[in-house]
């Protein structure tokens, strides 16, 4: 049900991107409060994953004890819970300035009003469930499938794609239905590629997905697995060296992680990617575009030299899926588009990530490039380079096919080099 809520004017959205180019270096430091915020809680505790998944602030009692909340604010952020619940670890949360309402981590992790307030938007954008083959496993695309273990996540982003599955509390797959995924993935040999998803499965126990892990090794054509998580950022205490161990033992395997902003690779974050990078396990970022947090390209140019810095390549560049109760979050394309044009020539292709749509009703990702083409014909382009310089490229055109005809061998045992003939010439010859 939508709320019927007065919006101030200190409570618009802040101004869309602005992108204008960066000069000299991009790079910023991130900033931790951990000290003013969390002053009693020594280092063991902190660094361990399971205090903080334990000491998650889920209710606005307690996030007030961090934050200045004025008593409308809190009013809203209750209102907000009851639909859309809140999870933010304290690790997560010392990285926002409790200063700045409109800091950019904070915009990800505390429930906003506008949640309730946007119009657009669909529960399941992407129409997972019809694609589901068996609960729990989508196979949309021939040669991969996604697995997702558990909606549980330690923090419960305010963008995330699954929000629908917050409302139904924290649930973890159980043994017969991983069974039936394994089993489904065993007898379809085109499935190669495996993603394992939630929620968050760096969440379960490091043995229980482990047997999971096993399982599918154990199937000849799965050829690679990847692992969906958040946790190198938000909890990144929980990228042991116990899990990296374990991972180590089933590779080929990928971790693609999630980072929106610099200020998230912290060094505990750089150092979680790190232990992954020498287990064997390489990663990739997948960031989301969003307004507010990440979409100048100054702060795209930021975030991706910093995840090269923490060897994680720029992987996707995402259009925020249409997902209800985001819609305050939202870009328009064009935001993003000049995103990649703002970077491309700018910055080395590697720090430059594939900026895409993934297309409502489970139709797939596409895609978007700025456009560099001014013309084109079958001889020739007509291109503009990052500067706006015009060039013309000649279109190479195909070679014609070829086939050799035999030639009789000469009296003097010469041997002769074969007539090439061309589809061209053959014209007119007789067959
Ligand atoms: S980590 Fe991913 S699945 Fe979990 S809340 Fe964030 S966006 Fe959603």
């Amino acid at each position: 049900m939508k709320q019927s809520l007065h919006l101030t004017d200190d409570e618009a959205e802040p101004p869309s991107a602005d992108n204008a180019l960066p000069q000299g270096s991009t790079h910023e430091l991130p900033v931790s409060y951990r000290h003013q915020l969390f002053p009693h809680v020594s280092d063991t505790e902190w660094n361990d994953w399971h205090w903080q998944f334990r000491h998650r602030i889920t209710t606005v009692e307690e996030l007030s004890r961090y934050l200045p909340l004025s008593v409308r604010e809190r009013t809203r952020i209750k209102l907000v819970t009851a639909e859309f619940p809140m999870a933010i670890t304290p690790y997560y949360l010392s990285l926002i300035n409790p200063a700045d309402a409109k800091d950019p981590i904070r915009r990800q992790a505390v429930p906003s009003v506008h949640e309730l307030t946007g119009e657009a938007g669909r529960e399941d954008p992407l129409e997972e469930h019809s694609h589901s083959v068996v609960p729990g496993l989508v196979h949309r695309y021939p040669d991969r499938a996604l697995m997702v273990l558990t909606d549980i996540c330690p923090m419960l982003c305010r963008h995330c794609t699954r929000k629908r599955e917050w409302r139904k509390g924290g649930w973890v797959q159980n043994s017969t239905r991983v069974k039936a995924m394994v089993d489904y993935i065993g007898r379809t040999p085109q499935v190669r590629d495996i993603i394992i998803s939630g929620g968050d499965p760096l969440t379960l126990s490091t043995r229980r997905l482990e047997e999971v892990l096993a399982a599918l090794r154990a199937i000849p054509h799965v050829e690679i697995i990847r692992i969906g998580t958040r946790l190198p950022v938000v909890l990144p205490q929980r990228i042991d060296v116990e899990l990296c161990r374990m991972l180590s033992k089933y590779s080929p395997i990928w971790v693609n992680t999630h980072f929106n902003h610099p200020g998230e690779i912290t060094p505990e974050a750089a150092a979680a990617c790190d232990r992954l990078l020498r287990a064997g396990v390489q990663v990739n970022n997948q960031s989301v575009l969003l307004r507010g947090v990440n979409d100048t390209v100054a702060t795209q140019l930021n975030l991706c030299h910093s995840l090269l810095r923490a060897m994680v390549r720029p992987y996707y560049l995402f259009q925020c899926d249409q997902v209800r109760g985001t819609e305050h979050l939202w870009t328009p394309v064009e935001t993003g588009l000049r995103i990649i044009e703002g970077m491309r020539g700018h910055t080395s292709g590697l720090a430059i990530p594939n900026y895409v749509i993934d297309l409502p009703d489970g139709r797939g990702k596409i895609p978007l490039s700025p456009n560099y083409v001014i013309s084109h014909t079958k001889h020739e382009l007509t291109v503009r380079n990052y500067e706006g310089h015009i060039s013309h490229f000649a279109n190479p055109r195909p070679p014609a096919v070829t086939r050799h005809r035999p030639v009789a061998p000469t009296t003097s045992g010469v041997i002769p080099v074969s007539e090439e003939v061309t589809d061209e010439n053959r014209t007119g010859v007789r067959p």
